[in-house]
């Protein structure tokens, strides 16, 4: 696409980051506090990605199998939350409700809830301190390509369209926008070959109760077929850190996440399927009686979507090796699969399974073949779709855009021309400096 010379060069960087998602936010903070002139664009208001717009509080996958996985920017975003009391262990010991433990000194080997609007504000705060500048309220729409390199991007502000120049870009914009709008090859899953989509939503007004009733009762509705069509096969919630308050997560739709019209129509669906399930958990659950719908995601939520086609791809076969893959970012558990597109088959596809031990994300995941200088972090990056599982979580995503973030800022150091020539010695030890975890 050729943009007319009236379009003015908003800035100059040194590392733009497309998409505050926590991969974006990985990547910015990390560049910005190596020293390097830092932007990062994002359409919404305010940073946090699906984690935020979607009321998706939970980080998962800490840790696995007792051991820590995932420390460096997610460990220290959850440690700034728990000081503010918006971050929480639970611990359901047979009373019912849940109990929520601050975390204080405890390490992170599990799941951690958090409360959305503190994490919104944490991760404004982290970004502005760590000098990163943002332009929210931004939305790319364009990018101008030149051979192998990138050499601008156009987003459309709220004063009008703009160049953004920079020496380097990260596209952490979850549906890999930045590549596929430059022309570089992507690749994308067949609606009902890919995870399904949701707009999750809360209701408060829940009164204490034994959530085993309502999953033994969600589960004989079900065999029986009274529960809605298109419910999951399995009762979805997860109690928030207010009283009362409950996620649910239970309506499923299946379409294309990259076409507006898909994307508007599993909306209007999701969205008139949530008022169904919230007359069914009022007439059917215990607890629910009088809930009422209170926060909801402000947009369909997408698990998977369009990926780089990277150097190096995360393959199931690659997954399942013995050896690690090569220039290892960070360890992930090898196991793949999840959220079948037809809920009524079971929640799992027929793809799904766990090999025990850890594999890890090589950096060449990262790297889109045609580009010199671009990367890619968080859940656009190079995977099979059935591995999409073990590198979606909010807490991965975060390190490969730290890991972004660092190889973005060495390529500059050393003046390098193309990605593919940092040293992943250097990679590796900027990753431990940021105390990601590599041993
Ligand atoms: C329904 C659902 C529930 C989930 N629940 C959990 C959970 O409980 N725990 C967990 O760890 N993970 C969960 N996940 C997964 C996790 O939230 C995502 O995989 C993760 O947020 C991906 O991070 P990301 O930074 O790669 O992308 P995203 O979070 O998708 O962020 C991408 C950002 O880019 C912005 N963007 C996109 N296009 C443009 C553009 N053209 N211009 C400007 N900005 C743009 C978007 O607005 C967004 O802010 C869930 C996912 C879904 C769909």
């Amino acid at each position: 696409m050729n943009y007319s010379a009236d379009i003015p060069v908003r800035g100059t960087y040194d590392v733009v980051v497309v998409g505050a998602g926590p991969a974006g936010i990985g990547a910015a903070v990390t560049s910005a506090r190596l020293g390097r002139k830092t932007l990062l664009v994002e359409k919404y208001g305010y940073p946090g990605g699906v984690g935020t717009y979607g009321c998706c509080t939970i980080f998962f996958r800490f840790g696995e199998h007792g051991r820590q996985l995932v420390s460096g920017l997610a460990e220290e975003v959850i440690r700034r939350m728990d000081a503010r009391g918006a971050a929480s262990l639970t611990i359901n010991d047979g009373c019912g409700m849940p109990e929520f433990r601050r975390i204080g000194d405890r390490p992170l080997l599990g799941k951690v809830i958090t409360k959305t609007e503190d994490l919104r504000v944490v991760y404004h705060d982290i970004l502005s301190e760590s000098g990163v500048e943002k332009l929210f309220y931004s939305h790319l729409c364009g990018v101008i390509r030149d051979g192998r390199r990138v050499r601008g991007i156009v987003v459309d502000s709220l004063e009008g369209p703009g160049i953004i120049e920079s020496k380097v870009f990260v596209d952490a914009s979850g549906d890999a926008h930045l590549v596929h709008r430059a022309g570089g090859r992507t690749e994308q899953a067949a609606a009902d070959e890919t995870m399904h989509k949701s707009v999750f939503f809360m209701v408060s007004g829940v009164t204490p109760h034994d959530p085993q009733v309502n999953i033994k009762r969600y589960q004989e509705l079900f065999k029986a077929g009274a529960v809605p069509d298109k419910f999951w096969n399995h009762l979805g919630y997860s109690y928030q850190l207010d009283p009362g308050i409950v996620q649910l997560a239970f309506a499923y739709a299946n379409g294309d996440a990259c076409s507006s019209a898909d994307m508007t129509r599993m909306d209007h669906e999701l969205r008139d399927r949530n008022f169904e399930a919230v007359e069914f958990m009022k007439r059917e659950m215990v607890g629910y009686e009088h809930c009422f719908p209170v926060n909801s995601a402000q947009q369909v939520c997408v698990r998977s979507s369009r990926h780089i086609c990277g150097v190096t791809k995360l393959t199931e076969e690659l997954l399942a090796k013995d050896e690690l893959p090569p220039a290892p970012l960070m360890y992930i558990v090898r196991s793949y699969g999840s959220h079948s597109t037809d809920q009524k088959k079971g929640f799992a596809p027929a793809k799904r399974g766990t090999l025990g031990g850890f594999s890890a994300i090589p950096y060449g995941a990262l790297i889109p073949v045609e580009f010199d200088n671009v990367l890619a972090s968080g859940r656009c990056i190079s995977v099979d779709e059935c591995v999409m599982d073990t590198i979606r979580m909010m807490t991965t995503c975060m390190v490969t855009g730290q890991a972004a973030g660092i190889a973005a800022s060495i390529a500059i150091a050393g003046d390098l021309s193309e990605m593919t020539e940092v040293p992943y010695g250097d990679l590796r030890q900027g990753l431990l400096n940021m105390h990601c975890i590599l041993d």
